[in-house]
């Protein structure tokens, strides 16, 4: 059991003890954020969820869309939490009904994510929840299929930036929040 009084002061710095970075993995070169060990601990979940969802209370957030794969464990319970639904967003092939899908660059190649075509009304106001932004094409290319179907992104947020990464700059000035940051960055 943790000790709830050990993050009162500084919820981020205390979460980010729970973030193991495994290196070169999946390939060499990358420091690897490992949340596992973060989402197996009962009180460190808990503040992760309510740290991603606290700056949404009461921001009518209607849905609440997770990336494949670990920002779908996220997503989920943030969207319970705001009293909202859950849409998946996921890799190629893995949706069954009709889907959008949206290329986006990776350092080697492209890569694509889908939500179904049906997932989100036009107007609905969207929330974005992925695990870690890094070069920020993934949560610019989740943007894109917001907006695509008429959604009206709410904001993106991020349980870890790694802000000598720079992804922000790919998200074209929309709005963003992160609970903890690597490296030099705006903190927020
Ligand atoms: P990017 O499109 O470069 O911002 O990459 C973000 C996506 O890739 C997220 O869905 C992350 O889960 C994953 N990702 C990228 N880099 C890392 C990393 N260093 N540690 C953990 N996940 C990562």
């Amino acid at each position: 059991m943790t000790d709830r009084r050990a993050h009162e002061g500084d919820t981020a710095a205390w979460l980010a003890g729970f973030v193991r970075d495994i290196p070169d993995f999946p390939q060499p070169g990358v420091a690897f954020k490992d949340i596992t060990p973060l989402l197996r601990d009962p009180e460190a979940f808990g503040a992760a969820v309510d740290a991603l969802a606290a700056p949404f209370q009461n921001r009518g957030v209607e849905l609440v869309a997770g990336i494949e794969a670990r920002g779908l464990m996220l997503a989920a319970p943030v969207a319970h939490v705001l009293g909202a639904g859950f849409v998946p967003m996921r890799k190629i092939g893995k949706l069954p009904h009709t889907t959008r899908s949206q290329a986006y660059a990776l350092e080697y190649g492209t890569d694509h994510i889908e939500v179904h075509e049906d997932a989100i009304a036009p107007g609905q106001r969207v929330l974005v929840v992925d695990d870690v932004i890094a070069t920020g094409g993934t949560a610019a290319a989740a943007a894109e299929l917001v907006e695509g179907l008429g959604g009206e992104l709410v904001s993106l947020v991020f349980l870890v930036k790694l802000a000598f990464l720079g992804g922000v700059e790919r998200l074209g000035g929309r709005p963003h929040v992160s609970v903890i940051t690597y490296g030099p960055g705006d903190g927020g």
